[in-house]
C-alpha cells in the first residue's frame, strides 16, 4: 500500500481486504484519477460502486456531495460509542464485501478495526483469540456441538459462511460475527 493513502479503521489496510484496489478509473466525486477505487457497498442514490476513491471518502467529500453512506454501523451498538465514531463508520470509513449485511463493531466505547474476512483456514493461521471470537459469535445461534463444529469448519474467506473480523484498537481483543442462514 502506498504510505499516501489515508488511514481508516483496517488492520493492515484496505488494500489487504479488497475494500479498495489500484485502478485507473476516474473519482467521481474529485473526478480525479488517483489509482486507487473503492470496490465495496455504497447506500446512495445513484450507483457509485468503483465509482469513488479513497481520499474522497476519508474527507467526508463523497459523502456530504453525493449524499452516500458506506458502512451500516450495526443495530447493536454499544451503549458509549460516541456519534462522531458513527458518523465517521458510516460516512467516512470504507466497508467491505460480506455475503449478507455488512456491519460493524465495537469494543472498548469505540470502533474496531476491520482484520478481512476469514475461512477455517485463515483462523488456523491467526491468534487462537480470533478463532475464540469466532466460537463466541457462533454461540450465539444455540446450535448443538455438531453443528458447531461443521459450521466452524465449513467457513470460507471466499464462499458462505465466512466470519468477519475485527480487532480493537485499545485492548487488541478480538470480535467477530458470521452469516449465517
Ligand atoms: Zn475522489
Ligand atoms: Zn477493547
Amino acid at each position: 500500500m502506498p504510505d499516501d493513502l489515508p488511514r481508516f479503521r483496517y488492520h493492515p489496510d484496505p488494500v489487504s481486504t479488497g475494500s479498495i484496489v489500484g485502478s485507473p478509473a476516474l473519482c467521481v466525486s474529485c473526478r480525479e484519477a488517483r489509482g486507487f477505487i473503492y470496490t465495496g457497498p455504497v447506500y446512495a442514490a445513484d450507483d457509485l460502486s468503483e465509482k469513488l476513491c479513497p481520499w474522497c471518502i476519508a474527507d467526508g467529500a463523497a459523502a456530504q456531495t453525493l449524499a452516500a453512506s458506506f458502512t451500516d454501523v450495526g443495530a447493536d451498538v454499544p451503549d458509549g460509542v460516541p456519534t462522531t465514531v458513527l458518523d465517521e463508520i458510516e460516512h467516512r470509513t470504507p466497508s467491505y464485501l460480506a455475503w449478507q449485511q455488512d456491519h460493524w463493531m465495537y469494543h472498548c466505547a469505540d470502533g474496531c478495526e476491520f482484520l478481512g474476512r476469514a475461512g477455517h483456514e485463515e483462523l488456523a493461521a491467526m491468534p487462537a483469540e480470533a478463532a475464540a471470537a469466532v466460537a463466541a459469535s457462533v454461540a450465539e445461534y444455540g446450535w448443538d456441538q455438531d453443528e458447531t463444529d461443521t459450521f466452524v469448519k465449513d467457513l470460507d474467506a471466499d464462499a458462505v459462511p465466512t466470519a468477519y473480523l475485527f480487532r480493537c484498537l485499545h485492548c487488541r481483543a478480538y470480535s467477530a460475527y458470521c452469516d449465517a442462514d
